[in-house]
């Protein structure tokens, strides 16, 4: 691959350890990994050797934004009329029956789309949690399906082992044996993980829930991840009903029960943990235990506000997180950062959260929590992961500030989106796939699946 420069930027956020900004900056890349980072005027002689030179003028150059949470098959279940109004579990309940009629072609269709839309709006890796197998979709339809969008990919084996007759939530035609779980497990991360430096795709383990999977699974779960050297995640503490099942059930709060069953460590990520309390949280950032925080969706399921600002000071590792399209129901990461620096501004006054903060988190945050120190900084050595915004357009233009606005004023989409090097999004559209191709099958799958209900 050959040396791209994008140079005149009005600002390059590094987030670097100095959260360096540089005024009309520039950029340098090859092999998918960045060479140079620095003012325009200093990278003269790297210019002079590009084979590819890109103007930002008028622009913001970031780092890719990276989801640490998503459920993308659920891409085909947007505002749907009977969910709309409930809570976690009445939502779930109201969503498992149109989900049991998916096939391999709909979670196919779900993923592209899913993945379109965050590439188109600046995310460069996104991770997805995918728990329910039925009518022969496998997690391989969601890795194939990604590939062709070009963004770093980190799917994970969801399972659900406990249904409705059971004690759990899920209808018992959802879920699978312990087993068979495990036994698919083995075979997607030998099949596709990828624990290279530039790995495009990286495995892990994600039993659903709580309420949805054996305390013995989830015990497997953390020896399996383990011993492959993989990354577990699951859902904890969501809302209150989250954290009354798990007293009633297991007789502990969930950050015990997590901690009991092995499920804290820096090879952890929990999404949600908005009822965890100070002790859970002390928990989390002495064991490095990560938080995929998901601010849309817990406004829109009436979850709560996660206890973010704290769980920041405390040192606990953050990324944030879209969550499923049933539940939010758009895949927009600056939308995302944007709302959680105003929810902690609702309950801790206007100096609660500052932007930059949050646009940390939507990138180096996230990259560190899933392991990915390589990305979510934009330095010599680290991969060239990153997104080129237009403030100049009129959704930001009268910024003064160019950063703060990108999670104050954020553009609707990002101009320009490069991963490992390659180009994914240029002049807002895909470069890699066909978006009109996405739309056509994404409308059958939703047709059929409106038929169905
Ligand atoms: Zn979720």
């Amino acid at each position: 691959m050959g040396l791209t420069v994008i140079r005149n930027a009005d600002s390059v956020v590094t987030m670097d350890d100095a959260r360096s900004e540089i005024a009309d900056g520039a950029i340098a890349f090859r092999n998918g990994v960045v060479v140079a980072v620095g003012p325009t005027g200093a990278l003269a002689h790297v210019i002079d050797a590009a084979d590819t030179v890109i103007d930002a003028r008028g622009c913001v150059i970031t780092p890719g934004l990276v989801n640490t949470h998503h459920h993308l098959y659920q891409s085909l279940t947007r505002a749907v009329p009977g969910g709309a109004n409930a809570s976690l579990f009445g939502w779930l309940k109201c969503l498992y029956p149109i989900w049991a009629n998916y096939r391999p072609e709909d979670v196919r269709a779900a993923t592209r789309l899913g993945l379109g839309e965050l590439a188109l709006s600046g995310c460069t890796l996104s991770s997805d949690h995918l728990y329910l197998f039925p009518d022969g979709v496998t997690l391989d339809d969601t890795i194939e399906a990604a590939a062709t969008i070009g963004i770093r990919f980190h799917p994970t084996r969801g399972s659900m082992s406990v249904g409705v007759s059971a004690g759990g939530l899920p209808p018992d035609s959802l879920v699978e044996s312990e087993p068979a779980i495990l036994r698919d497990t083995i075979r997607v991360i030998d099949r596709y993980h990828d624990a290279s430096d530039g790995a495009m795709v990286r495995v892990g383990v994600a039993p659903c829930s709580p309420f949805s999977v054996s305390q013995g699974l989830m015990r497997d779960s953390a020896l399996l991840a383990r011993d492959k050297r993989v990354m577990l995640h699951t859902h904890l503490a969501e809302d209150a009903d989250d954290v009354a099942f798990s007293l009633e059930r297991f007789g502990c709060r969930p950050g015990q029960y997590a901690d009991d069953l092995g499920w804290t460590g820096p090879d952890v990520w929990h999404a949600h943990c908005v009822q965890l309390d100070h002790d859970e949280i002390d928990l989390f950032a002495r064991t490095r235990t990560g938080v995929a925080h998901c601010p849309g969706s817990n406004c829109r399921l009436g979850s709560g506000v996660a206890p973010l600002r704290r769980m920041v000071e405390r040192g606990v590792p953050v990324g944030l997180g879209v969550d499923g399209s049933a539940s939010n129901d758009s895949g927009n990461l600056l939308a995302e950062a944007r709302q959680a620096m105003l929810l902690q501004r609702v309950t801790g006054g206007a100096g609660a959260f500052d932007p930059r903060t949050a646009l940390y988190i939507a990138t180096r945050g996230g990259a560190q929590m899933l392991g990915r120190s390589n990305c979510g900084s934009l330095e010599p050595g680290k991969r060239a992961d990153l997104a080129v915004w237009d403030m100049a357009d009129l959704f930001s233009l009268g910024a003064w500030d160019k950063v703060a606005a990108l999670v104050l004023a954020p553009p609707p989409g990002a101009r320009d989106v490069f991963v490992e090097g390659r180009a994914v999004v240029r002049d807002g559209e895909l470069v890699q796939s066909s978006r009109a191709e996405i739309v056509r099958d994404a409308q059958r799958s939703v047709a059929r699946l409106m038929r169905l209900a």
